[in-house]
């Protein structure tokens, strides 16, 4: 199959590239070059008798985008914290996972670092389903379940106290209280197909009773997960609001800080210094102010949100300048899956160039993944996920909230060029 484009974005440099052509064998990029045909006419659907030529000399061409923390699993929360999850069956969870992993890849993020979800393992059976070309969806990095401490920011919170002892388990798969609990969650976690861990290391906003601000485990307890998952050569994404859980998570060794809303310096010194990735959902503070507030959203998560966005945005500039490793990362399935695109926009208000906000959702974001050798680039060799669209990212990176075209190893999974959708 060959592809060509009329722009490429080069990934690694940052740069675009004019009339380039990619070739594609299987599911993966095979050459990326300069275009030197002639012309191959508008649309010319083939160019020899077994090879397909899709063109898209009037758009621009990118690598498949990468979602760093996303939530494919489960609806809206209502605002009014986690309890109301024992209401919806395992069946429902997987069966809006369906949906949520369609309507994401449809806006050109063809992998996602999936963060987490309540009911333990559906992520993972979505990620099987998708793999075995069941279930039209993106590549999924999975975390499992939860690792929190009981009534943390991973736990189902809100319930009367008389009633709290009926939530399930797999609710609760990954509630761990010490060093040695931990380690046997962490464990578990990862034998039932998790692929790395993830730790919520300080309270949350959507999470009823719990306190962004408040550290929720021992550095201890963050290296014994760190340590257990470098026995099954992973790692630790850890949820951290504030800045004493940020630094105990640091100094614990995870591989990347999530949210790290209320940071102070030396928790940025801290992430630079010791190349901890920064994977900040700069747009969602927006999205639950404007929805929340109009749906009746509780006045504690209302209030949490907005002690926790614009310090978030302040961070995140300082972060900018100060080196951290950034990676894009949306919090999608808090808000409506499709949307997530809406972030570049600000990251670029928020210190970072277009080029690099760009690179952030693609080779940095296969980097912090381990994944370099798969996506986030059109290189030799990487899966050929591409997407196109109208206008140039690099000038207004809002084009990427408008994808007319979605690739995901070789295959055409959406081609709205004509203006319709497919
Ligand atoms: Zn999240």
């Amino acid at each position: 199959m060959v592809v060509r484009a009329g722009r490429l974005f080069d990934a690694a440099s940052g740069e675009m590239r004019r009339s380039q052509v990619v070739t594609i064998r299987g599911d993966r990029i095979e050459s990326v070059g300069p275009d030197t045909s002639e012309s191959a006419g508008p649309d010319s659907r083939t160019a020899g008798p077994e090879t397909t030529v899709i063109d898209l000399s009037d758009h621009v061409v990118l690598p498949g985008l990468i979602d760093c923390h996303a939530h494919l699993i489960g609806e809206v929360d209502s605002g009014h914290g986690y309890a109301s999850l024992v209401q919806r069956s395992g069946a429902q969870e997987a069966l809006s996972g369906v949906r949520n992993a369609r309507e994401t890849v449809n806006a050109g993020f063809t992998t996602v670092r999936d963060v987490g979800t309540f009911r333990a393992f559906v992520d993972v059976a979505l990620r099987g389903a998708i793999e075995a070309g069941d279930v039209v969806g993106p590549r999924m990095m999975c975390a499992g379940a939860y690792v929190t401490s009981s009534w943390g920011g991973g736990d189902v919170t809100g319930l009367a106290v008389d009633v709290d002892e009926v939530v399930p388990r797999e609710l609760r798969f990954g509630v761990a209280n010490s060093v040695d609990e931990v380690r046997a969650v962490v464990r578990r976690i990862l034998h039932g197909g998790a692929d790395f861990i993830k730790m919520i290391a300080t309270g949350a906003v959507l999470t009823e009773g719990t306190v962004p601000g408040a550290p929720e485990f021992s550095e201890a307890e963050i290296r014994a997960a760190v340590e257990e998952s470098a026995l099954y050569g992973t790692w630790v994404a850890a949820h951290a609001h504030g800045a004493e859980g940020i630094k105990r998570a640091v100094r614990a060794g995870v591989r990347s800080i999530e949210h790290g809303s209320l940071m102070d310096d030396e928790a940025i010194e801290l992430m630079a210094e010791r190349g901890v990735w920064l994977v900040a959902d700069i747009w969602f503070g927006d999205w639950i102010e404007e929805h929340g507030r109009a749906h009746g959203w509780s006045p504690e998560v209302l209030r949490k949100n907005e002690e926790t966005t614009d310090a978030q945005r302040r961070g995140f500039e300082k972060c900018v300048k100060a080196g951290v490793k950034l990676a894009f990362g949306t919090d999608s399935g808090g808000y409506p899956h499709g949307m997530a695109a809406r972030q570049f926009a600000y990251m670029v208000r928020h210190g970072m160039t277009s080029a690099p906000a760009i690179q952030s959702a693609t080779v940095a974001a296969a980097e912090l993944m381990g994944w370099q050798d798969r996506v986030g680039a059109i290189e030799p060799g990487r899966f050929a996920d591409l997407i196109a669209v109208r206008r140039d990212p690099l000038a207004d990176v809002d084009a990427l909230t408008d994808v007319a075209f979605v690739m995901k190893g070789g295959e055409v999974l959406k081609d709205a060029r004509g203006g319709g959708s497919s």
